[in-house]
């Protein structure tokens, strides 16, 4: 049935009740994928800009100089931030985009140099998921070292050890996104600039939160930025937390060779001339218009002002699951991610299961978000952990999640999941059924997703849940 035409009210109103449906994106109950600032002021300056940059197309900054304007006033900051005075880069679509571009940039530089065969990636199964996906689209190999299930960290020896000619790229987080573990950046850079490779470091997560983390009253951090040697490209997403609608990542790259091989150049067609510095074409400005906005709206001091309630907020969280019987934190974290683990030390009977735990925690208004156990290539097992991204107002609502957080681990603790066997007792779940009955009643279990994950080999879980979104997404009836 093609819709007929609607009164404005009746659409938004109907937009309203699609929005009710969602996870609350403000307030601090939501431990993943949004970071709210606590400061609404921020929320009315991006709305306006967005507003004001609605009609513009990004795709051609000399017929739309603000595009140009407003992403050099964005990499002018980056660089501060990053130590990079000369870095030179571009305000892309999100995280994913920037990893995308510095591996098609590293990749291009690798062949330009006289690289034959197929390139390679180096990195841990700590980097995120953006670079085997970028190796997917770009045609390059994985090589995926290890981490210490101790530490959440690849061993230097470890890492250098795949380096080679063949080697397009090797990438290191800081922090990585699953134990908020800053990789040892500084060795791994300068083995691999002693080799001629490219380095860089995914920032997405910390590059707007760790600048300002030990002036904020944060431990001492190893440098990561663009003052260590070797260092040829970072990645620090604006839509994390330097507080701006979603939409908006920086990339930078130290070197202006390998940044021009970031870009798309052609003019091989009857059309206009093309010169893409980032993946898309024709692009909103509005995200970059609200991330400009954003920045200029906070400056240094006013993130510096965030980060200290972030270190104190991640602090106390760090304390209360320390305190809690059955859970540890894991790795060698810094900065403001945490991931909790089952404590092996204490008696079975006393235990805690994370995964258990988020759902027992979601019972009582907060999610946190649960990671799944991975079998590394040496054999060990990173074990299932629970995440917590602490932003600037979880300062305001430990007195509500530190119980929940306690709570949750009373009401679970000596539980143990469901066996495989009670799971696969129908064979492996319908992606379809999983997702109509999601649609259906709103709820998913997660716990289930995870554990499938865990149980089915690696692509029979990607598959399963490609169909499962397939199905979750398309129209209904
Ligand atoms: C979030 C994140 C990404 C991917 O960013 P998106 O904005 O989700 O596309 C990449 N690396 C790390 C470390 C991240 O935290």
């Amino acid at each position: 049935m093609a819709p007929e035409s609607r009164d404005i009210d009746e659409v938004l109103a109907q937009l309203r009740a699609y929005r009710s449906h969602d996870a609350p994106t403000h307030g601090g109950r939501v431990l993943s994928y949004v970071y709210d600032s606590g400061r609404p002021d921020l929320d009315e300056v991006a709305a306006q800009a967005m507003r004001l940059l609605q009609p513009v197309n990004g795709l051609d900054p000399t017929t739309f100089p603000s595009i140009a304007l407003m992403e050099s006033d964005l990499v002018a900051f980056g660089r501060t931030m990053l130590h990079g005075p000369a870095a030179t880069g571009s305000v892309t679509s999100g995280g994913t985009e920037s990893c995308l571009l510095a591996v098609k940039a590293a990749r291009d530089l690798w062949v330009a140099r006289g690289g034959t065969g197929r390139p390679r990636i180096v990195l841990s199964t700590s980097a995120h998921a953006a670079f085997h996906k970028a190796a997917h689209y770009f045609g390059l190999d994985v090589d995926t070292v290890p981490v210490d299930v101790a530490s959440g960290r690849a061993a230097v020896g470890a890492l250098e050890a795949e380096l080679g000619p063949e080697v397009a790229l090797v990438v290191v987080s800081a922090p990585s996104y699953p134990h908020g573990v800053i990789d040892p950046v500084a060795e791994v850079a300068g083995a691999a600039a002693d080799l001629g490779i490219p380095c860089h470091v995914d920032a997405c997560v910390g590059g707007w939160v760790l600048p300002w983390w030990e002036a904020a009253g944060g431990d001492p951090l190893p440098q990561w930025d663009f003052r260590v040697r070797g260092v040829s490209s970072i990645s620090a997403d604006i839509h994390k937390y330097g507080y701006v609608p979603k939409g908006a990542s920086l990339l930078l790259f130290a070197d202006g060779e390998l940044d021009l091989a970031r870009y798309f150049a052609t003019t091989g067609w009857l059309g206009y001339p093309v010169v893409n510095p980032t993946m898309l074409g024709t692009r909103s400005a509005t995200s970059l218009a609200a991330a400009w906005a954003v920045v200029q709206t906070l400056g240094e001091d006013g993130y510096a002002g965030l980060t200290c309630r972030v270190v104190a907020a991640t602090a106390a969280v760090v304390e209360a699951v320390e305190d809690i019987e059955g859970l540890r934190v894991l790795g060698e974290r810094q900065g403001p991610l945490v991931a909790v683990a089952t404590d092996e030390d204490a008696s079975p009977d006393r235990r805690v299961d994370p995964l258990l735990w988020v759902a027992a925690v979601a019972r009582r208004g907060f999610t946190l978000q649960g990671q799944p156990s991975l079998t590394q290539g040496d054999g060990s097992v990173v074990p299932h952990t629970a995440h917590l991204t602490i932003t600037p107002v979880t300062d305001g609502l430990l007195g509500e999640l530190q119980p929940a957080l306690v709570e949750g681990a009373d009401e679970v603790r000596g539980h143990t999941l469901p066996s495989l066997e009670a799971l696969s007792q129908n064979g492996i779940p319908d992606p379809v059924a999983l997702a109509d009955g999601a649609r259906a009643g709103g709820d998913l279990d997660l716990t289930t997703v995870l554990m499938l994950i865990e149980t089915l080999p690696r692509e029979a879980s990607a598959q399963l849940l490609s169909a499962f979104l397939q199905r979750f997404t398309a129209p209904r009836g």
